[in-house]
C-alpha cells in the first residue's frame, strides 16, 4: 500500500480487486488486466496487459514492447502516485493523491485558459490565480484545465478537467461539452466521491468575506478584481448544497448567481440554514442588457470586458 512505489506512467490496472478484467487476445478468457496511462488514464492498446492465468496463459505484453513494435509512446516517463481505495464507511470518502494533484500544478504556458488570462491581464494576474487557487494543467485534452477541489483540511476531494479556447476563453462545447473528472479516469475505481467547493481551500485562516459563484473561472476571475473577498465556485447551478456549504458556518457569504439564476439560488439558500443570512447580488441584473440576460451572463463575462484589472469592493456590488 506504499502510494510512492508507482514509478511509471504505465500501470497494470491490478491495485483494485473488483477492476472488471477484460478478454484475453490469446487464451480468450475474462483473465486480461490492461496496461493504462496514468497521465491520460487511457488503455494502451487492446492487447496490451498481462493475462491473469499465469501457469495455463502467461501472455504478457508491456506498454514499451507495443511501442517498440508500433512506434510513438510517451515523451518521458511520467509517475502519478496511484489513489489506494479504503472500504468505504458513513463519513469516509476518497481523495486524491496531494502528489497528483501537486504534480499536474505546471506547464501553465500550455494551458488554454491560463493562456487566455495571460493575455488579457498580464502574467502578475497568472502569478496570483495560480499561487492562490488548485489549478492543473493536464493533457486529457491538450491545453486542458483542472479545477481541483481543495477542500479545507488540504484534501482533494476530485478534480473537474475543461477544456477552453485558447483565444477567447470561452468553454469548448462544440462537438460536445468538453468536461471530464479525474475520479472517472480508470486509475479511480469505486471511488467515493464527496465533492467540496472549489477554493474551500482558501477559507484556512482567512476570515475575509466569502463570495460564491457558479464557475470555477468566474472565481478565479472574480478573485483578480475583488481582493477584498475570497472567491468559490460551486460548480454548477444546482450545487449550492447544504453540505458543501457547512465549513462556511458563521462567515459573511454573498452569492452572485448567473443571469437567470437568481430565483433558484434564493430560494436554495432559504432551504439551508447557513445561508440563512447571505446575502444575494443583483448587481449584474441592474447593469446588464437585455441579450446579456438571454444570454445568462455572469459576473465573470462582464470582468472579461474589463482591460484592466482594477479593484472593487464586493459590498459595493450587491
Ligand atoms: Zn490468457
Amino acid at each position: 500500500m506504499n502510494n510512492k512505489s508507482l514509478k511509471y506512467r504505465y500501470s497494470l490496472e491490478t491495485y483494485d480487486p473488483k477492476v472488471r478484467k477484460h478478454i484475453c487476445p490469446v487464451c480468450k478468457k475474462r483473465t486480461f488486466v490492461r496496461y493504462v496511462d496514468l497521465e491520460t488514464g487511457d488503455y494502451v492498446s487492446t492487447d496490451v496487459g498481462r493475462c491473469d492465468r499465469e501457469a495455463k496463459c502467461g501472455y504478457h505484453k508491456k506498454p514499451r514492447d507495443y511501442f517498440e513494435e508500433n512506434g510513438g509512446g510517451p515523451r518521458k516517463d511520467y509517475f502519478f502516485p496511484r489513489a489506494v481505495p479504503k472500504k468505504a464507511s458513513e463519513d469516509y470518502f476518497s481523495v486524491v493523491s496531494s502528489q497528483l494533484a501537486k504534480d499536474t500544478m505546471t506547464a501553465y504556458e500550455k494551458n488554454n485558459l491560463i493562456a487566455f488570462i495571460r493575455k488579457r491581464w498580464g502574467k502578475d494576474a497568472v502569478q496570483k490565480i495560480t499561487s492562490s487557487y488548485p489549478i492543473g494543467t493536464c493533457k486529457f485534452w491538450p491545453g486542458a484545465t483542472i479545477f481541483w477541489q481543495q477542500d479545507a483540511e488540504g484534501r482533494f476531494r476530485t478534480g473537474k478537467i475543461m477544456l477552453y479556447n485558447r483565444e477567447n476563453g470561452h468553454r469548448i462545447k462544440d462537438p460536445v461539452s468538453r468536461i471530464m473528472w479525474v475520479h472517472k479516469l480508470p486509475l479511480f475505481r469505486d471511488f467515493n466521491l464527496k465533492q467540496c467547493l472549489f477554493g474551500e481551500s482558501l477559507i484556512k485562516d482567512n476570515d475575509k468575506p466569502v463570495a460564491i459563484v457558479e464557475s470555477e473561472k468566474t472565481a478565479i476571475m472574480a478573485s483578480l478584481f475583488f481582493p477584498d473577498a475570497i472567491w468559490l465556485a460551486t460548480g454548477g447551478l444546482n450545487n449550492l448544497q447544504s453540505e458543501k456549504i457547512r465549513c462556511l458556518s458563521g462567515r459573511e457569504i454573498i452569492l452572485f448567481p448567473d443571469l437567470g439564476a437568481e430565483t433558484k439560488w434564493i430560494m436554495q439558500a432559504d432551504s439551508i440554514p447557513h445561508l440563512k443570512n447571505a446575502k444575494v447580488s443583483t448587481w449584474l441584473m441592474k447593469h446588464s442588457t437585455q441579450k446579456d440576460k438571454d444570454d445568462g451572463l455572469d459576473i465573470g463575462d462582464w470582468l472579461i470586458r474589463l482591460p484592466t484589472i482594477k479593484s472593487f469592493r464586493v459590498r459595493d456590488f450587491l
